[in-house]
C-alpha cells in the first residue's frame, strides 16, 4: 500500500452563529439578529449533517462551547451522527483577546460543556480565527497541558489575520516552553515557493476547486491528511448580510451560492477517505517534527 492510499481528508465544520465572524466584531446585532442567526446556523448544520449522512461520510465539528447551552439538541444530533465534537472556544474570542488565564479558564468551560451535553469525549481544539499565531504562542502551553489530544489551529500560511508560513504543512508536535501538543494543520498548497492556504475560505468559494483538490492530493502523496474547513453559514446562501464594509462583504458572500454543490464534488471526488480529526490523530505512528513557534 502505497503512502497516498493511507491518507485521508479530514471535513471540518467550525460551527458558530456568522455574527460572530471575525469581520463583525465591531459590528452592533440586535437580539433579535442575533435569534436569527442562532435559528439559521442549527438550519444549515442539520442541511450539511444530511449532506454528509448521504455521502456516508464522518467529520469533526468544532462548536463553540455556548452553542451547547442554546442548541444542546443540535450538539447532541451530531455527536450521534457519529461525527466529532470537537471545542470552537466559549464564545469566538480570539486568542489575542485574552490572557494564559483567561484562556485556560475558556477552553475548560467550552470542553465540559460540551462533553456534559454531547456525552462524548472531546479531545480537539481549533482557535477562533487560526489565533495560534506568533503573537499567542503562550498558548501552546495551555493546549499541551489541557489533556486534550490534539489542535488544529495553526495555519501554515501567509494570510492578513494568521497564519505561521514556516510550520509544517504535515502534522507535527507544537511545542511550547513546558510540553507540546499534536497539530493537525489545515491544508495548504505547496506552489510558487511559498504555501497557499487552500483548506477553506476563499480558495473553497472563490477559486476553481482544482486549487484545493491539488493542495489535498499534493499532501496525500506525502502520506498525510488533507484537513479542510468550512462554517455552517457558508452554505445559507439566503441569511440576512451583515452590513460589513465593501472588501468584507467581498470575502464573507462571494461564491456562497454554489457552496452545497461545491461540497457536493468533494464528496463524490474523495468518496471513502473521509475520517474524523481524532481518529487521523490517533493513528499517527511514524515520528513526525517538533514545531516551536518564533
Ligand atoms: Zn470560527
Amino acid at each position: 500500500m502505497t503512502a497516498s492510499e493511507n491518507s485521508n481528508v479530514v471535513l471540518s465544520f467550525d460551527v458558530e452563529e456568522h455574527n460572530r465572524i471575525e469581520a463583525a466584531t465591531h459590528l452592533h446585532c440586535t437580539p433579535e439578529m442575533k435569534a436569527d442567526y442562532g435559528d439559521r446556523m442549527e438550519a444549515s448544520t442539520r442541511r450539511l449533517l444530511e449532506q454528509l449522512a448521504a455521502a456516508e461520510a464522518l467529520g469533526t465539528f468544532y462548536v463553540v462551547g455556548e452553542i451547547a447551552i442554546t442548541h444542546p439538541k443540535l450538539v447532541r444530533d451530531i455527536a450521534a451522527a457519529g461525527h466529532e465534537i470537537g471545542s470552537h472556544s466559549w464564545d469566538h474570542r480570539r486568542l489575542h483577546r485574552l490572557t494564559p488565564e483567561r484562556f485556560r479558564e475558556d477552553l475548560h468551560k467550552s470542553v465540559n460543556t460540551l462533553q456534559e451535553v454531547a456525552g462524548v469525549p472531546v479531545l480537539g481544539y481549533r482557535a477562533p480565527t487560526f489565533s495560534v499565531t506568533p503573537a499567542t504562542s503562550w498558548a501552546v502551553d495551555v493546549l499541551a497541558e489541557s489533556g486534550l489530544k490534539y489542535d488544529s489551529s495553526v495555519f501554515p500560511a501567509r494570510h492578513d489575520r494568521y497564519g505561521i508560513p514556516n510550520a509544517p504543512r504535515t502534522p507535527f508536535w507544537l511545542v511550547g516552553e513546558r510540553g507540546r501538543i499534536l497539530e493537525l494543520p489545515p491544508a495548504t498548497y505547496r506552489r510558487f515557493g511559498q504555501n497557499l492556504p487552500v483548506a477553506g475560505g476563499g480558495y473553497f468559494r472563490l477559486f476553481p476547486l482544482a486549487f484545493l483538490r491539488a493542495g489535498v492530493n499534493q499532501l496525500m502523496k506525502s502520506g498525510a491528511p488533507g484537513v479542510l474547513y468550512f462554517h455552517p453559514w457558508e452554505f445559507d446562501p439566503e441569511q440576512p448580510r451583515l452590513p460589513l464594509g465593501q472588501m468584507a462583504r467581498f470575502r464573507t458572500y462571494v461564491g456562497i451560492e454554489k457552496s452545497t454543490a461545491r461540497l457536493d464534488r468533494l464528496l463524490k471526488r474523495y468518496r471513502g477517505r473521509f475520517r474524523r480529526a481524532i481518529d487521523v490523530a490517533n493513528e499517527i505512528d511514524a515520528p513526525i517534527p517538533d514545531f516551536k513557534i518564533g
